[in-house]
Formats: structure tokens, sequence, C-alpha cells
């Protein structure tokens, strides 16, 4: 058996880890739907991913309390606190607004021709309406 090194040992981890990561499927103005967990049938607005992870979090959902003492540099106020954890991406799904269900997305290509030279745009849109996912919003 040959010996490898940890620094070997470490590449491939990493690598693994990569090949792991699912990319994010939402974006800024989503809303999320969670299918499975303690916060299952609920649906909040997507507010980050954390790609190292698959997870996401979800605005006002997975919530754990917390006891903070108070401090006047950050001036904060102590007490109970509530706090976002986040929800790995497999239990989530994306959540329609015109059909008020959870859904998926679907690529729409449309080729147009103009002088002759054709030209390709992709919507996303939705599986079960066909409603167009909210442009990007630029920041
Ligand atoms: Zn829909």
């Amino acid at each position: 058996m040959a010996a490898s090194s940890l620094a070997e040992r470490l590449k491939s981890r990493e690598k693994a880890e990569k090949a792991r990561r699912i990319p994010c499927p939402y974006r800024a103005g989503d809303v999320v739907y969670v299918i499975s967990g303690k916060e299952k049938g609920k649906f909040g607005n997507f507010q980050k991913y954390v790609p190292k992870k698959n997870q996401v979090f979800v605005e006002g959902l997975n919530l754990i309390e917390r006891y903070v003492k108070p401090r006047q540099d950050i001036n904060r106020e102590g007490g109970r606190m509530s706090l976002e954890c986040p929800i790995h991406v497999s239990n989530t799904a994306y959540y329609c607004r015109s059909c008020s269900k959870p859904s998926s997305l679907r690529r729409r290509v449309q080729v147009s021709e103009e002088n002759g030279r054709k030209s390709k745009t992709v919507t996303w849109v939705c599986r079960r309406c066909g409603e167009a996912r909210e442009p990007r919003k630029k920041t």
C-alpha cells in the first residue's frame, strides 16, 4: 500500500467535497418551499446560499431561539432572540407565485430570426403553469 501524504489526502478530500456541491437553484426574489423536515409545507423568501454545505437560508423559517446578553457597544438588547438556520437544498423546492404551488423550473428556448441571423433567448418558466420566473434583479 502506497503511503499518501497529508497534502494528497487533503487534496482528494477537497475534490470529493467539490463534487458533492450543488449549484444554487435560487436567486434573489425567489420563494423557497420546504418539502421535508421541521418546516415542511411552509415557504418564504430566499435569503442566501451556503455553497460549501448546499444549504439555503429562508426568511422566517427554521428558527432557533437564543438568549443573549445585552451589549452596549453594538446597541443590542438582551433577552430572547430568534435566528434563522439553514435548510439543505434537497429539502426545498422552487415555489411559483402565480399558481401558488411548489413547482420546478423548465427552460424555454425561443429562437428568433432577424436578418438571417438566428438568436436564442432562454427563459425559465414554471413547470406547472408556464409563467416566466421573475427577471434577475440588478444590484
Ligand atoms: Zn406556476
